[in-house]
């Protein structure tokens, strides 16, 4: 590791710290955890760096830019989860280099990805917030959803996605996400995993049960500013 390294390495140890912290004060197993970088907006090199500390698991919420640095470091063994919104008809290329997608959350995008030889891993995405233009589905949705994504052999559900409000506490927010997890359960059992928590909430995620966390400033530092 050069010395070039020595922040990022200093941000993604304390990380690593802190979601093992909150995993023990939680009762939970560290390693049942999986950590997502969050990288939108960095340059590949970022991610390059980010691998050499360890990290397999990518997160980017663009498509072109996704694509463009999963082809830039094929090679590397990374996983790569599309964390944005996602329009049906880019869905189908997003296959291409995605190992996860954790924003399915409408029939449309179903259907586009109902087809496949492999299943795609994907996240059912739930909208906590009473704004109906963010991603999402509608809680009262989940169950129907997931059934359908489930009857889809290009797609394996995992579990369930959000973000947490802005204007909510978090805790209460992934608590009304863990209880939605449940009854998606109730309806496809396997689907058993959550995907919460970000830079600033990941260890209220963490106490209600999230099982992937999607952290992109606490490890990256700011992100660039965007074209
Ligand atoms: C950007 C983003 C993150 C990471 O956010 P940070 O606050 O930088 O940790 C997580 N999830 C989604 C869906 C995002 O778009």
């Amino acid at each position: 590791m050069t010395d070039a390294l020595a922040p990022l390495a200093e941000r993604v140890e304390r990380v690593r710290g802190e979601v093992a912290d909150a995993a023990r004060s939680a009762g939970r197993d560290p390693a049942e955890l999986t950590l997502i970088a969050v990288t939108k907006f960095h340059p590949a090199s970022l991610v390059r760096e980010l691998h050499e500390l360890g990290i397999r698991d990518f997160g980017e919420n663009r498509h072109q830019e996704a694509r463009e640095k999963a082809v830039e470091l094929a090679g590397l063994g990374l996983a790569w989860h599309f964390v944005g919104q996602l329009q049906s008809k880019k869905a189908r290329q997003v296959r291409e280099y995605a190992s996860v997608v954790h924003s399915i959350d409408r029939e449309a995008l179903v259907s586009a990805l109902a087809e496949a030889e492999h299943p795609l891993d994907c996240f059912l995405q739930i909208n906590l917030t009473d704004d109906p233009a963010r991603g999402g589905a509608q809680p009262a949705e989940a169950e129907a959803l997931a059934e359908s994504i489930a009857a889809a052999p290009g797609l394996h559900l995992l579990g369930v996605m959000a973000v947490a409000p802005l204007d909510e506490e978090p805790r209460a927010a992934f608590a009304r996400l863990r209880a939605i997890s449940d009854r998606v359960t109730g309806v496809v059992p396997e689907a058993r995993f959550i995907s919460a928590g970000m830079s600033h909430d990941f260890a209220e995620a963490i106490a209600e049960g999230a099982t992937h966390l999607r952290i992109g400033t606490a490890i990256t530092g700011n992100r660039p500013p965007r074209d």
